[in-house]
This record gives structure tokens, C-alpha cells and sequence, in this order.
């Protein structure tokens, strides 16, 4: 990442909307928002693939179901934050049942980069199809966007949900509809 050029850029988006960059309160703004956008966009630096680990173990082809892990993301559309939860399901192949805290860390390096919800479900599903090699996966997305709520039709509070579904989850309506049962389960 160019932290340069980022400290540049914000400088000159300050300029552009008509502020002055070098009052007090702004000066150190191009330096803070450069360092927050290597945390911010960290996922555009790793790879999730990177940080799957498998356990062993023969598993029963039973789904397993991990919920409401939370994420906070960027719109690529407006830059803005988008933020919720993502709930994933899925069947582990013989021997790839994956550790829960390593579904919790591609979750966060998927969604650290400019993003739209819908890839982001459709990338972690991919994940757990292609590289997990899952039998079946599936994703539920809950987020909130300040795009919508800041600007615009300005509905505060609405919330984008967004599934999708990989593998057994895409053939079976049965299997599939379980699994949307499981995921849409309110916290108790
Ligand atoms: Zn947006």
C-alpha cells in the first residue's frame, strides 16, 4: 500500500471539497487516514487462502454451523462502511474441518477491502468450496450500510441480507432449506 500517495490523495480531497488541509484540526488527517486504510484494507494484502488450517479428524459430514461472526467492511461504491454479521454453514469434506477462529479470520480478510456484500458471502462460499473443498457451504450476510443510511434515501437502521450457497446447498432443496433454517435463527 502507497501511504504516500494515500496522504496525498486526502490532502487534495480536502482541498477539493473546500476545506483548508492545514488548520489544526485537519493537518494530521492525511497521515491518520493513511495509517486506519492499512488496517482498514488489510485483506487487499492477504490472502485468505493463507490462513486456512485443517483438523484431521473424519468428520461425519454433519453441518456445521457458526453464527453471527461480525465484520466491518468498506462499499466500494462510496467508500463508506458497510458492517453486520455473517453466519456460515457448511459440511466438511473428510479430514478439512476447519479450525472455527480460521472461518472468523477469512471472514475478516474478505471483508477488509473495498467490497460489495454480495462478493463478500459469494468469495467466502467460494473459499469453502474450491480451497476447503466442502461438501456444501452456505452464508448468511446482515449489514448495515452508511451509504444508506448517511445519504440518499436515508433509511437508518435497514438492513441489507444477502445469502449464498455452494455445493450440496445449490443441488439439494432439502439440504438447502435447512440450512437457511440454521442461519436465519435468532440469537437466543
Ligand atoms: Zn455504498
Amino acid at each position: 500500500m502507497d501511504k504516500e500517495r494515500i496522504r496525498f490523495a486526502v490532502r487534495e480531497l480536502l482541498i477539493a471539497i473546500g476545506e483548508d488541509p492545514d488548520r489544526e484540526g485537519l493537518k494530521e488527517t492525511p497521515e491518520r487516514i493513511s495509517n486506519m486504510y492499512s488496517e482498514i484494507f488489510a485483506g487487499l494484502e492477504t490472502s485468505p487462502q493463507s490462513v486456512l488450517k485443517y483438523f484431521g479428524e473424519s468428520c461425519t459430514e454433519e453441518m456445521v454451523v457458526v453464527k453471527d461472526i461480525p465484520f466491518y467492511s468498506m462499499c466500494e461504491h462510496h467508500l463508506l462502511p458497510f458492517y453486520g454479521t455473517a453466519s456460515i454453514c457448511y459440511i466438511p469434506a473428510p479430514g478439512r474441518l476447519l479450525g472455527l477462529s480460521k472461518l472468523a479470520r477469512v471472514v475478516d480478510i474478505c471483508a477488509k477491502k473495498p467490497q460489495l456484500q454480495e462478493r463478500l458471502g459469494a468469495e467466502i462460499v467460494n473459499i469453502l468450496e474450491n480451497d476447503a473443498q466442502a461438501i456444501g457451504a452456505a452464508i448468511l450476510i446482515k449489514a448495515e450500510h452508511l451509504c444508506m443510511n448517511m445519504r440518499g434515501i436515508r433509511k437508518p437502521g435497514t438492513k441489507t441480507v444477502t445469502t449464498c450457497f455452494a455445493g450440496i446447498f445449490k443441488t439439494d432443496d432439502k439440504a438447502r432449506k435447512e440450512a437457511l433454517q440454521l442461519l436465519s435463527l435468532e440469537k437466543d
